[in-house]
């Protein structure tokens, strides 16, 4: 049955949420307590499946859009199993110096800090016997030092972080009862597999397991079965569950001209979010403000903005206050935002792969997803490696009034800057020997 609407829900929720209530799930009246009505009216299906099982102890693996509830379905759970075993102790002073006891990775600060949120709400009850603590790069470390000092129920980090904090001894994994991958599709895509490694080889044999991932490629398989044992699977299928499509554009003009058409394409195509990748913070800057100039809600998006700024910056651009973020490849992978019906490449990506992940950023369910490169003579050698490593080739779109006129530059020896194939120095030396030639 189909709940009626009320403020605050998602539709995706109102077509899941069922007459079942969180009465029937094992969870202690305290906590169903903490479940406000108005925002938790009944379990979402994640949350049916989950909870009942993660409260046995068994190990999950969980295959769910984005916006299915995940969050609630581990934290309900981890919190009562948290009030109970606090019950035996005595409450508070039973946490041991840096130790945790829920472990939460997850892939960005965004949803580090929303992770966060959602436990301090539910937990709140619990007062001082439910510590929550969130950890992320980008702040500085010596707060969060000082807050894992005397150890903490729950602590949601990104990988990085957390592996920063181990190196000054802040805490201790030893007595890690549960672990939860929050998002795993997205903690390998953003390359942290290397950051998993070392952080599973820090935690105890005997624990917990909760795998949640939106998508089920065959590397999130692999790490899965690495990890769970005789895990118990949850497969909801939802819309953002979906692949997504996603409709490539290329568009050539001069590198000069790039600003103009990014205003001109905004205006004609009526582009209304909009993730525009640039090479250099310099450009971000840059970009945004002539945007600006021109009527445009524009923001840079890089590494040497405050960790307020960014947030600030992120809000605004999901209640669409700003209507195009102008990032770096690195400050993007904090931008946490699904399903973007737009994102244009300024500069080109340094690699294949980062163009994956670029265009990824796309694509909604349902409804194509758009991304737009902008080629230029000077790059026109570079997308041709990119289009071949990628096996497609798109038509060279031009646009009346900014066409390229400049010629393509000779190509460079060495793959013409595609990552992972840069110029040997042998390359080099040719280059240098071609060039002293005489005429
Ligand atoms: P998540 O998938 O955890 O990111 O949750 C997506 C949104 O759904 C969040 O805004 C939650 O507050 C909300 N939500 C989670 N559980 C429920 C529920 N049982 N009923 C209604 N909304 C929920």
């Amino acid at each position: 049955m189909i709940l009626p609407c009320s403020a605050g829900i998602s539709s995706y929720m109102h077509l899941c949420l069922s007459t079942m209530s969180f009465n029937e799930l094992g969870l202690s009246p305290e906590l169903l307590r903490a479940l406000k009505p108005k925002t938790y009216p009944a379990p979402t299906p994640v949350q049916r499946e989950f909870i009942p099982v993660a409260l046995t102890g068994q190990d999950i693996w969980v295959t769910a859009p984005t916006g299915s509830g995940k969050t609630a379905a581990y934290a309900l759970p981890l919190i009562e199993i948290l009030s109970k075993s606090h019950l035996n102790l005595t409450l508070a002073s039973g946490r041991q110096q840096k130790a945790v006891q829920s472990l939460i990775l997850v892939p960005t600060r965004e949803l580090a800090i929303q992770v966060g949120q959602t436990f301090m709400s539910l937990s709140a009850h619990l007062g001082k016997n439910c510590k929550v603590t969130i950890v992320f790069g980008g702040v500085s470390i010596n707060p969060q030092m000082m807050g894992l000092r005397g150890g903490t129920d729950i602590l949601i980090a990104t990988p990085g972080r957390l592996l920063d904090l181990l190196d000054h001894n802040a805490l201790k994994l030893s007595q890690v009862q549960t672990l939860v991958l929050d998002e795993a599709d997205k903690l390998l895509e953003l390359g942290f597999q290397d950051e998993l490694r070392q952080i599973l080889a820090s935690l105890p044999h005997q624990r917990q397991n909760l795998f949640l991932s939106a998508t089920r490629p065959k590397s999130i398989e692999a790490l899965a079965q690495s990890l769970l044992h005789n895990p118990h699977e949850i497969h909801i299928q939802g819309e953002t569950a979906q692949p997504a499509v996603i409709v490539q554009r290329a568009i050539y003009t001069d590198t000069s001209k790039r600003t103009q058409l990014l205003k001109h394409l905004f205006k004609t195509e009526q582009l209304k979010q909009v993730l525009v990748f640039v090479a250099t913070q310099h450009a971000s800057e840059i970009v945004a403000a002539k945007l600006r100039v021109a009527g445009i809600a524009a923001e840079p998006f890089h590494g040497q903005l405050s960790q307020g700024k960014r947030q600030q910056v992120l809000a605004d651009f999901k209640l669409h206050r700003v209507k195009v973020v102008l990032a770096t490849d690195l400050a993007a992978r904090g931008l946490d935002i699904e399903k973007l019906p737009t994102v244009v490449n300024f500069d080109l990506p340094r690699s294949a792969v980062d163009y994956t992940h670029r265009i990824g950023r796309t694509g909604r369910a349902g409804e194509p997803g758009l991304a737009i490169s902008f080629v230029c003579p000077e790059t026109l050698h570079h997308w041709n490696l990119i289009e071949k490593k990628h096996n497609v080739k798109l038509e060279q779109e031009t646009i009346e009034g900014f066409e390229a006129t400049q010629a393509v530059p000779e190509q460079a020896p060495g793959n013409g800057g595609i990552k992972g194939r840069r110029p040997s120095k042998k390359d080099k030396l040719r280059q240098l020997a071609a060039s002293s030639k005489p005429a």
